[in-house]
């Protein structure tokens, strides 16, 4: 059997690493694993629970009590995973606000992360996967063959996500967006355990002005280079 290759994504908030890691997975052929869903699956279910994102022993017990999975998509899905907590199809409401913010709570408690890590670890175990996250290739797989770390600037990355909501018809100011922006990057990189980084063996790509097909196509580039493709 021919060694699984196995990408690892990491970067911040709007850095693209969904889209981007969702169009490499379908032309490459591998499996797509959205960890941000897990930790948003989590903070969804203590969102619904009335238990605060910040009390690490409520939300311990509820990752207990929960099953949270990742589905492949249908053919007429616009995501291309589909996220199940509990049996329910929570897909879009993860993508809510609250649960934005939630989930970044939820990934600054311990417990939690190695958890998350172990459950992702297994999921990803001899397969070809395209994996996305903030600790992919430092903590959930350390030996992939390629791991990128995903950027742009933070204006830029602020505006996706403005266009992203203007999109779905939330009204949200640039300001708003951009002051939750930096909210979530201050919580991601300075959290103790396992905070977003560039790693020394990461490649990073700017995609501040880039499109979608541009990075992609950059990114086979750089497979190629390395005898990966
Ligand atoms: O990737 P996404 O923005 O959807 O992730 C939601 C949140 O989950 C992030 O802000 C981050 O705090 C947390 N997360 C994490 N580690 C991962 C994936 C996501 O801490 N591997």
């Amino acid at each position: 059997m021919n060694t699984p290759l196995q990408i690892a994504i990491d970067g911040p908030v709007a850095s693209g690493k969904g889209d981007i890691a969702g169009r490499l997975a379908k032309e490459l052929q591998l499996t797509y694993i959205y960890t941000g869903a897990m930790y948003r699956m989590l903070a969804l279910a203590c969102i619904e629970a009335g238990i605060s994102t910040k009390d690490i022993d409520s939300v311990c017990k509820k990752l207990q009590q929960i099953t949270i999975s990742l589905m492949p998509p249908s053919s007429t899905s616009i995501h291309p995973f589909v996220a199940v907590l509990n049996d329910s199809d929570v897909t879009e409401r993860i993508f809510k606000q609250d649960v934005a913010i939630g989930s970044s709570d939820v990934g600054t408690i311990p417990q939690v992360r190695q958890w998350m890590v172990a459950r992702q670890q297994d999921m990803a175990h001899g397969k070809s996967v395209v994996m996305e996250g903030r600790d992919i290739g430092l903590r959930v797989l350390p030996n992939a063959q390629l791991k990128i770390y995903l950027t742009a600037s933070l204006e830029e990355r602020a505006h996706r996500r403005w266009l992203q909501f203007d999109a779905k018809g939330i009204k949200k100011t640039h300001e708003e967006v951009l002051s939750d922006t930096k909210l979530r990057d201050h919580q991601d990189t300075t959290r103790v355990t396992d905070p977003l980084q560039k790693l020394p063996d990461a490649w990073e790509l700017d995609t501040t002005g880039m499109n979608q097909e541009d990075v992609v196509a950059r990114i086979k580039e750089e497979l190629i280079k390395r005898n990966l493709l």
